[in-house]
């Protein structure tokens, strides 16, 4: 063999992978019937065997699903278009044994769940959250992906919301490779588009748009989305700056109506918002809008390295979901204080529900945020039928997470005269605006440096991420005109559990430490006599609970399958708390105290 020859094969071999490249149609031959008949064209596939599957989770849900299970007719053609043999060698994995470097993957994609994890194929509107519908192939992540939507037998005033770039067709779309498209959720409908621009310091201008699939009057919608609009303002005042969009903007893409399911989904340049009620342009629907929109920054771009890269054959654990949930939760909630969208009677209640998660809760008494962030890969819409004991070895990362966001922003504002706004354009500027995959000593160094102060940086990552300590809220609320209180001081209590219908049968799990779980009663256990007296109810227990102070002892009996059992009951006391103003709560509130108030819960837009 020459050496000219030699020269000539390696340059076929490098244009062999040069021409790696994915193609998908998606038609909908079977919308009535939910179905989806897709076509998925490979080139470039070296010899030997190729892998197609499905995925096992999706961006931004944290647990395992399996997408497979609503995959069939699955065939495989060769580039000629001749059938070739595929095999299904495990649930959500199709091989090819043979092929010359071409192959096209034809298979029906069932789908009736629209939200954020999954698809919805209707003929009302289509919406699909790519890993839940799109087959890919192993050992291909980097090859560039179009995708075709063929809509030529759907209504003619559809269109295409999605973060994909477009191309000159207006039905054909494209992503540089696996990881993006992934990322690019798609709603095909009866869209309602709103259009708004928001300039960053530097001078780049990006364009904001809403589509909405709703049932609305243009004037409602118009007005829905000025809202939308204050809450992208609100969130670029945190940071100073948007994010450099991939593609010149961001999409909230959103159905609000009663045809899909609840949730909201974070993407790098969009958002998959449903929300399963009538749209009537209110202020409650804006919750899940802020909190998704917080994310564009929080664990879009300052991302946890555990996320990075999204594996899509298994769910990655993340130890930093406390951060990358908890504090987006936090914000949301804050940004529409900050907007005037939320009174302050409403962030408080939301506020109590952070602190109550943190103190009173046993998940978050027993385990770190930490912890309890390494077990998103069981409970974020995963599916189990077993029962689990989560009440009493598991909290939250949203609220837990949230109050940890709450107590360092009521310190910083405190003991520095530095904000959480502070720590999270650092995180911004150190992982976030280079992506830069951050981990938990990461997030402890930047508050580190924001402080000047590792010690206390040390300290507050040892004991409350780390850690699971409780935290003294009452003094700093104090400094914005705030009191927590016991909301049921005084009162006999049981503990925190539901009885089924019209029973005196628990129906969840007894908590440790409540006088319940003391006295030996669990789930399923019935409540028969409580102080001597029959109870059939909840409410004959509240009767008999209203005559009693905490820590009286009792009598109880209760029958555990078929036996009846007795036990002398401690009564304690509910320990919730609840948060309100000093001008509710009759106290004088200080000129001081209000300018606390206003720097933390008052707008940021200049
Ligand atoms: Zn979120």
């Amino acid at each position: 063999m020459t050496r000219k020859i030699c020269l000539f094969l390696a340059v076929l071999c490098m244009s062999r992978t040069y021409a790696q490249q994915i193609h998908y149609t998606v038609t909908f031959p079977n919308i009535q019937h939910h179905e989806a008949r897709i076509f998925m064209t490979v080139t470039g596939i070296p010899a030997g065997k190729a892998t197609f599957r499905m995925s096992r989770s999706s961006p931004g849900r944290y647990a395992t699903h399996e997408f497979g299970k609503n995959v069939y007719d699955v065939e495989a053609l060769d580039g000629e278009g001749n059938a070739i043999t595929v095999n299904r060698i495990d649930g959500d994995v199709w091989e090819v044994p043979k092929q010359k470097g071409t192959v096209q993957l034809n298979y029906t994609l069932y789908a009736a769940y629209p939200d954020g994890t999954y698809s919805g194929i209707d003929q009302s509107s289509i919406h699909l959250n790519m890993p839940s519908a799109f087959m890919w192939i192993k050992g291909f992540d980097k090859a560039p992906i179009t995708v075709l939507f063929n809509t030529t037998a759907l209504d003619k005033r559809w269109t295409i919301a999605t973060q994909l770039k477009p191309t000159v067709n207006p039905t054909e779309f494209s992503a540089p490779g696996l990881q993006y498209f992934m990322d690019c959720p798609t709603k095909i409908g009866l869209l309602n588009w709103k259009e708004w621009h928001i300039k960053n310091p530097n001078g780049n201008n990006y364009t904001f748009k809403l589509a909405l699939e709703a049932d609305a009057p243009d004037t409602l919608v118009s007005s829905f989305a000025a809202r939308v609009k204050r809450i992208t303002q609100e969130a670029q005042a945190v940071f100073g700056e948007v994010p450099a969009y991939d593609y010149g903007g961001y999409t909230f893409i959103a159905s609000i109506n009663p045809y899909v399911e609840g949730d909201g989904m974070e993407h790098r340049n969009s958002t998959m918002i449903s929300i399963p009620y009538e749209f009537n342009g209110g202020n409650n629907l804006l919750g899940v809008f802020s909190h998704e929109f917080f994310h564009c920054w929080n664990v879009e771009r300052i991302r946890p390295k555990t996320l990075e890269p999204f594996n899509f054959e298994k769910s990655n654990m993340s130890n930093e979901l406390w951060c990358a949930e908890g504090f987006t939760q936090y914000y949301g909630e804050l940004i529409l204080c900050r907007a005037g969208l939320k009174p302050i009677e409403g962030a408080l209640v939301s506020m109590a529900g952070l602190i109550n998660t943190k103190e009173n809760t046993m998940g978050a008494k027993r385990f770190s945020p930490a912890d309890v962030s390494r077990h998103a890969v069981f409970v974020d819409a995963g599916v189990a039928v077993d029962r689990t004991n989560y009440p009493n070895m598991y909290s939250s990362y949203y609220p837990y997470g949230g109050a940890i966001a709450l107590a360092l922003d009521l310190t910083l504002r405190t003991k520095y005269k530095l904000t959480l706004d502070d720590y999270m354009t650092g995180l911004w500027k150190r992982f976030g605006k280079p992506e830069i995959a951050y981990t938990v000593q990461g997030l402890e160094d930047v508050l580190a440096e924001v402080t000047s102060d590792k010690t206390f940086a040390a300290d507050f990552f040892s004991r409350y991420v780390n850690g699971h300590e409780s935290f003294n809220y009452t003094p700093l609320l104090e400094k914005a005109g705030l009191t927590l209180k016991k909301q049921y001081a005084g009162k006999a209590w049981l503990g925190n559990v539901q009885y089924a219908e019209n029973t005196t049968i628990i129906s969840s799990n007894t908590i440790i430490g409540t006088p319940l779980y003391n006295a030996g009663l669990d789930v399923e256990d019935a409540i028969t006599q409580l102080d001597g007296k029959l109870v059939a109810r909840a409410a004959d227990i509240n009767e008999v609970l209203s005559s009693h102070k905490p820590g009286d002892a009792i009598s109880i009996q209760y029958k555990h399958r078929k036996e009846t059992k007795t036990a002398t009951i401690t009564l304690g006391e509910n320990p919730a708390y609840s948060l309100t103003t000093y001008e509710q709560a009759g106290l004088t509130l200080t000129n001081e105290m209000k300018e606390f108030r206003n720097n933390w819960l008052g707008t940021k837009v200049k």
